[in-house]
Parts: structure tokens; sequence; C-alpha cells
């Protein structure tokens, strides 16, 4: 199926042909439709399956760049998947104008995400233990958040990372949309979407 039966903005859709996106992977067709509507979403899928686009169009589908705030929150497992998860936001951003997304992960200095955000962010990208730093720093307010991501939430849960999830998700608007993306679906990652995901679809490809 293509990306065009869905209700994208004709500049993404041209943003996506030139990206040779043509046709929708599985968990994007199995995700998108509901998280476009603003559903929150359980999707069961690995790496390379296309999960990062499949979460990325939903949130940023939402973004209105007028608005000087942190709108979507992407947690990641590792600083590598971090970095990646922010090329392609960006990639799949520049059909907008001047989408600001930054990256928060740990291993590096901090001084240079304060920047960054005192600068405007639209989109955070980062990992759980940095991003709750800079939260308590008060360089970062998740007021007006709409789109929180979970991603690989199964890694998250092994490194450990239980406590920061929830103590940042209760930092965020309770009405905003909540989309939880796992390779596997153990008891934690239950748990998980129970306490933070509102009547949620659930998607498995
Ligand atoms: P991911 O699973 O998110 O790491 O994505 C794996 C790779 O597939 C990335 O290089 C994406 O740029 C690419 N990709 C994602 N969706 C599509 C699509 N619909 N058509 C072609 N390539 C895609």
């Amino acid at each position: 199926t293509g990306f065009d039966t869905l209700p994208l903005s004709p500049a993404t859709l041209d943003n996506l042909r030139r990206l040779g996106y043509e046709a929708m992977t599985a968990i994007q067709a199995a995700s998108l439709p509901a998280s476009l509507q603003g559903r929150d979403v359980i999707a069961q899928a690995k790496t390379g399956s296309g999960k990062t686009a499949a979460f990325a169009l939903a949130a940023l589908a939402k973004l209105d760049v007028r608005r000087f705030a942190v709108q979507a929150l992407v947690l990641c497992p590792t600083r590598e998947l971090a970095d990646q998860v922010t090329t392609e936001m960006r990639r799949l951003a520049r059909a907008e104008d001047n989408v600001k997304v930054v990256t928060l992960a740990g291993g590096v200095p901090l001084r240079g995400q304060t920047t960054s955000l005192e600068r405007g962010a639209h989109v955070v990208v980062g990992t759980p233990g940095r991003v709750i730093d800079h939260l308590t720093r008060g360089n970062l307010n998740l007021a007006g958040l709409t789109t929180l991501v979970l991603d690989e939430a199964d890694r998250m849960l092994d490194m450990g990372f239980v406590d920061d999830i929830t103590q940042v998700a209760r930092q965020c608007p309770p009405q905003r949309q909540t989309l939880l993306f796992s390779a596997t679906y153990p008891e934690g990652i239950a748990q998980l979407a129970a306490q933070f995901l509102r009547d949620p679809v659930t998607v498995k490809v």
C-alpha cells in the first residue's frame, strides 16, 4: 500500500517519494492509520522493519513548528539508536520548514545539548538517564508534549531503565499520545503499557 492512502500533507508525500519510500512496510501499514488518528499504539516490530518512520511520521504530522515547545519525545535505549532515530526524523521532517530535532544521549557533554535546547527544539530524541538529567536541571520542559515514543522498549527494560521511563512519563501531559515499539512483548512491557497507554491499539507484524 502507498503512503498516499494516509492523511499526510502533500509536502510529506513528496518528500517520501524523494526518499524512495514507495510502499509502506508492514509495521507502517499496520500502525499509521491508528497513530495518525491520535490513538495510542503498541507495536511489536524489530529493527529493519521501518519502525522509525512508523512513529516518526505520526509524531511529525502533529507538530506545529510555530509553537516553540518540545512536542515529541522519543526515548531510546542507546546513544547509537538515538543518533539513528534523529537522522531518520530529520530526513522525514525535511518537507516542513525548520523542524528542530535535538539528541540528548549520555556519553557526551551536557553543555552543547543545553545550548541546543535553549535555541528551541520541537522534537527530542534521547536516552532516559540523560533526558532526566536535563529535566532535573530545568533545561527541558515537557508541558507542551503531544507525543511520547518508547522505542525498543524491551531493551530499555533489560537495561534497567524502568524507573527512569516512569519518571519521564509522569512529567508528560496526561492527554498526550503514547506510541510503544518493542521487538518482544514480555510481562514488563505489558505492565508499562497498562500504566502509560490509554486504550491502545496493538499491532504485530
Ligand atoms: P528501521 O527499521 O526504522 O531502522 O528502518 C530500516 C530502514 O528502512 C531505514 O534505512 C529506513 O530509511 C528504511 N525505510 C523505512 N521505511 C521505508 C519504506 N516505506 N520504504 C523504503 N525504505 C524504508
